[in-house]
């Protein structure tokens, strides 16, 4: 654009949009201008019930007066400081509430700004551990195929999806993967945790006779989400602790989706009875208000780091905004209404209308799987014929244009409502759906 050009208020040309079709979007555009509790609203003033709670973040619904206030307060106090060898105090409250809500023990919060920072943060302080532990040989770092880790060269790297990875050429090294703990021929169509599959996190015994004692890290997602809703099997991550303890290695917990109550406790760890030793977090901290994320660490992780060096610098890492002002006030206030509204309670509490909601779906043309736990479910569509991912990109345009936002991994429909949700709002994300699915059939 040259000086004097004036951008057109709806000019799409400039915007390189992320994770999307560039080309389709800029000639089918689909804006969200406004939002209010469960729903956006377009330019036109269209209401689009929001079925996935924007990218599984506004876990507290859209537009929370509390949270804006903070906001707006504190840009006016405040704008930003760093946190570099200073501090300000809401930096230091923010960690504080957070580790009110993580496991017992794990208590020392580090800042970063999305979920991929967090799990490139969870990575690069388990090598710090494990260096200042006097195990500096451990550098490998194990994910597991169909796993999502952000965009980052670790997380990408230490997830497993082919499609992420494809376009870049180049991983990080020292990265293996236990395999994927989905398993249609067993668990099709199981309401909540499948039974079959704990034997799987046994690979990680393998990985460790291959290996030996190379290896500082395993990073999970208790629930996957992004890759189409993968509930974890009955024993599965607590083999998975057993063995991580048994052989030395940290288990990470990226609890960037289940994290602030999608899964009815603060964190997807405390429902599934598993502690991990770190826990990343992103999206519902801050009501996805403004963008922070954060990882939780043991008191031993982080007393081995700080102590393993006499003074100075312990950490090499962090970023500009880590403790951004304004997004602490959003933490702090978006934490007060997780308490004082049992926000987890309320997805508890409304878990088995939503399972049954969800499974209603089972006799719909097409639908070869369905998966739920907390507030989440995944749809799984048969593939139309050579066009991988066509049926479920339709069902999602169709959804939009009849009101309703749903999200879409390959052949997958995967929703994750606002915890606010009330029955009437899930009659209707499922009529609505169940008649996309119908005209697509
Ligand atoms: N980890 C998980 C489990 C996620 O679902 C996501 C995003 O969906 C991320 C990490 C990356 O978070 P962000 O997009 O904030 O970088």
């Amino acid at each position: 654009m040259n000086e004097l050009s004036v951008p057109r208020p709806n000019d799409l040309d400039a915007y390189f949009m992320p994770f999307s079709d560039n080309k389709y979007f800029k000639s089918h555009p689909r804006l969200l201008a406004r939002a209010e509790g469960m729903s956006y609203f377009t330019p036109e003033g269209k209401e689009v019930l929001d079925g996935t709670a924007g990218l599984w973040c506004s876990n507290a619904g859209h537009g929370r007066r509390e949270i804006v206030e903070a906001i707006q307060k504190q840009a006016a106090i405040l704008d930003f400081a760093p946190t570099f060898q200073l501090g300000h105090p809401l930096a230091f409250e923010a960690a504080a509430r957070v580790a009110d809500l993580t496991p017992k023990g794990m208590d020392r919060v580090f800042f970063t700004n999305s979920g991929s920072e967090s799990d490139d943060t969870a990575l690069k302080i388990a090598l710090a551990y494990q260096k200042a532990r006097g195990q500096a040989q451990r550098v490998r770092l194990i994910g597991r195929e169909r796993g999502y880790h952000g965009v980052g060269f670790g997380g990408m790297s230490v997830g497993g999806i082919g499609g992420n990875r494809k376009q870049f050429g180049t991983q990080l090294p020292y990265v293996d993967h236990l395999p994927s703990t989905h398993l249609p021929a067993q668990n099709a169509f199981v309401k909540g945790q499948p039974a079959h599959g704990a034997h799987l996190a046994d690979e990680l015994e393998r990985l460790v006779n291959l290996h030996g004692d190379t290896i500082a890290a395993v990073m999970v997602e208790p629930v996957a989400g992004s890759t189409g809703v993968l509930v974890p099997p009955v024993g599965y991550l607590e083999r998975l602790r057993e063995l991580c303890t048994k052989h030395g290695i940290l288990l990470i917990f990226d609890e960037v989706i289940t994290g602030f109550g999608r899964i009815g406790n603060h964190f997807g760890s405390e429902r599934l009875g598993v502690i991990p030793d770190m826990i990343t977090m992103a999206k519902g901290l801050t009501n996805a208000a403004v963008p922070m994320g954060a990882v939780a660490v043991s008191d031993e992780i982080y007393d081995t780091i700080v102590n393993g060096v006499a003074g100075g610098i312990e950490f090499f890492h962090g970023y500009t905004y880590s403790g951004h002002p304004l997004a602490a006030a959003a933490a702090i206030a978006t934490i007060d209404i997780h308490v004082r509204e049992d926000l987890p309670g309320r997805a508890k509490a409304m878990e088995p209308y939503w399972e049954e909601a969800t499974h209603s779906l089972k006799s719909s043309p097409n639908v070869i799987d369905i998966r739920n736990f907390g507030l989440i479910a995944g749809i799984e569509l048969q593939p139309r014929e050579g066009k991988p991912g066509d049926r479920a990109m339709q069902v999602f345009r169709r959804c939009f244009d009849d009101g309703l936002l749903v999200r879409v991994t390959g052949d997958i429909i995967a929703l994750s409502p606002p915890l606010i949700i009330e029955k009437s709002h899930v009659d209707r994300i499922f009529s609505t759906l169940a008649d996309a699915i119908h005209k697509e059939a």
